[in-house]
């Protein structure tokens, strides 16, 4: 927009960091902070330092248990700064301090398909018998599993062959 409108320069200082765990992509709009705080309820990440120096990150560049691995804050940025990579059944938030979340494998198809603390919290809300035995598929398995459950019960049991 601002190089719609002419504005090709700022008065600011920019401050050149080359360890950037941004890559330099930042640009403060803030969205990765708010939805962290309001949307996810983790608080892992806020804006620190001041002036041209401020980042988004985590309070003294560390590892914070407060992250649930969600990815949420990646998914709204609007520049695609915050890297996170997922590496066999760890989640590693690279722009994050390399904060490690453990990822929960599907005992469906075998992928890793989520972060485990984030699973378990969300599935709180569901009758305990179901909870535990959808926990540990992934959403495509969980899916097919509730597929057949509703056919099951439909068919009083019996398979499309069975009746056939
Ligand atoms: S991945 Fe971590 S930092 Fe990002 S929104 Fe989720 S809890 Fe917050």
């Amino acid at each position: 927009m601002a190089a719609r409108y002419g504005v090709t320069r700022t008065p600011f200082l920019k401050t050149i960091v080359h360890d950037d765990p941004l890559g330099g992509k930042c640009i403060l709009y803030g969205l990765c902070v708010r939805v962290c705080d309001e949307i996810m309820g983790a608080s892992a990440i806020n804006f620190i330092n001041r002036g041209p120096s401020t980042v988004a990150n985590i309070l003294f560049f560390e590892e914070n248990p407060d992250c649930q691995g969600c990815r949420t804050c990646a998914k709204v940025c609007p520049t695609g700064a915050i890297v996170i990579e997922d590496l066999g059944d760890t989640r590693i938030m690279k722009s994050w301090s390399g904060t490690r979340i453990k990822l929960q494998q599907c005992t469906g198809c075998g992928i890793y398909f989520g972060p485990r603390k984030l699973l378990e919290k969300s599935l709180t809300h569901l009758d305990p018998g179901i909870a535990e035995e959808l926990r540990l598929l992934c959403p495509a398995c969980r899916s097919k599993r509730i597929a057949v459950d509703e056919i099951r019960a439909k068919t009083g049991g019996l398979s499309h062959h069975a009746r056939s």
